[in-house]
């Protein structure tokens, strides 16, 4: 068996630095909210690979139909020749997605490419090249989802110029400053001094902040960027390749508002850590550009298509989503006991189980404190939990263990999160 140790001594001789993960154990195997290193040490997982686990790793049910597809079609290219599985899986998205009107998809490989898709369908379908996008936002370290990006570095700083067509406004969050209506009076500054309504082809947000700091827009702001669109004539994507499928209690964080977009990107969660991501969307703008005009070799695999299939029975059976509001709960409930006890937690939040806290000076300062959320995380993997910040500021905690995670693994987990917690006063 090869170790830790060997394993790391290859990534630093064969792996690009800027590719390379600066975790040193590595993974062998995992099972719902468990996964365990080269040497046999076992880490409870509180990070789902970023979300992407929300019915834990390798569910018996998705292992099933990922195995039965391999003994029946690897490969076509779905442009080549067509397979039942992508067909049905674009019925079903259809059909639990909450967009305008009728909704037809397309499949890619990840979150980066649905949104590079997303943009290409929105410039196809109003004939306008500009997209404005939000402080804080992430969608994809492709060269226009690179620029999307609300956060400079490590995103884009090395890349050199971004493309020049993507505007920014400020994301609401009230906690740091930024009201509703400073961000709205943000976005309308931004369509009077760079992007105006006849050049915007999209506005695009992420309903909760995902990479941004876990932050949610509130409802009402929603429906002002829905209401600004409708105005201009341009279309609202909502990017919930981290928010979708089951992370907030409902399949899609839009649901929360009742607001319809008009098309929707979704990736993680999908198909249990096949890759996979949709683009999902009103019928007339995903069919705007022409024959052979969207695509790729591997978009939609058959095998990532059985497992998103199979994810979506699960959905049913197990009932994800009430799984998803009662995590959700029991997290909220301790992080307010946190937040009562130790005088840097601060700006709990929950919405469904996407949970975080935040960790700052003081509670009236509210100065963010990444190095304390770093620690937090450092001392979780010294002992045995994986757990990751993120935020504008480096100072969010947050939670993306499988909504599938057994009561006492959860509870040894939040013990450990605490115990970090305490360390730092
Ligand atoms: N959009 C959002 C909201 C994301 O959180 C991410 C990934 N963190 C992406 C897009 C990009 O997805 P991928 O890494 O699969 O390209």
């Amino acid at each position: 068996m090869t170790t830790n140790a060997e394993l790391q001594a290859l990534k630093e001789r064969y792996v690009a630095a800027g590719a390379a993960s600066p975790n040193q154990r590595f993974a062998d195997h995992a099972r719902n909210a468990e996964v365990w290193d080269a040497d046999g040490n076992r880490m409870i997982d509180f990070a789902g690979g970023i979300g992407v686990l929300n019915i834990g790793h390798r569910h018996p049910k998705v292992v099933e139909a990922v195995k039965a597809q391999l003994d029946k079609l690897m490969h076509t290219c779905q442009t080549v020749m067509p397979y039942p599985g992508y067909v049905h899986l674009a019925e079903k998205l259809s059909q639990i997605s909450p967009v305008r009107g009728h909704a037809k998809v397309m499949l890619a490989n990840s979150g980066a490419e649905a949104l590079e898709n997303a943009v290409k369908i929105a410039r196809a379908a109003t004939g306008r090249s500009n997209v404005i996008c939000f402080d804080g936002g992430y969608h994809g370290r492709t060269m226009y989802t690179m620029a999307m990006n609300g956060k400079a570095a490590p995103y884009q700083v090395d890349f050199g110029p971004m493309p020049g067509t993507v505007f920014r406004a400020p994301y609401p969050v009230p906690y740091h400053g930024v009201s509703d209506a400073d961000a709205l009076r943000g976005l309308k500054m931004t369509m009077k001094a760079d992007s105006p309504g006849t050049h915007t082809a999209a506005i695009i947000i992420e309903p909760v902040l995902g990479e941004g700091g876990f932050y949610p827009a509130s409802a009402d702001f929603l429906k002002a960027i829905r209401e600004i669109c409708d105005e201009h004539g341009i279309l609202m994507i909502v990017d919930e390749v981290q928010s979708g499928f089951g992370r907030t209690g409902k399949m899609f964080a839009i649901e929360h508002s009742g607001v319809e977009p008009d098309l929707i990107t979704m990736a993680k969660s999908m198909a249990d850590g096949m890759p996979i991501s949709a683009i999902v969307g009103t019928d007339k703008h995903m069919d705007a550009s022409g024959p052979n005009s969207l695509g790729g070799t591997y978009t939609g695999s058959p095998t990532a298509c059985a497992a998103a299939l199979a994810v979506l029975e699960v959905f049913k059976e197990e009932d994800i989503l009430g799984q998803s509001q009662r995590l959700g709960s029991t997290l909220k409930s301790r992080f307010e006991e946190w937040q009562e006890k130790y005088e840097h937690v601060d700006n709990v939040r929950a919405l469904g189980s996407m949970a975080a806290i935040e960790l700052v000076s003081d509670k009236q300062g509210r100065e963010p404190r990444p190095d304390m959320a770093a620690a937090v995380c450092a001392y979780a993997a010294e002992h045995g939990l994986i757990l990751l910040s993120c935020g504008l500021h480096g100072n969010t905690v947050r939670f993306l263990m499988p909504v599938t995670i057994e009561d006492n693994i959860l509870q040894e987990g939040l013990q450990i999160v605490e115990d970090a917690l305490k360390s730092l006063s």
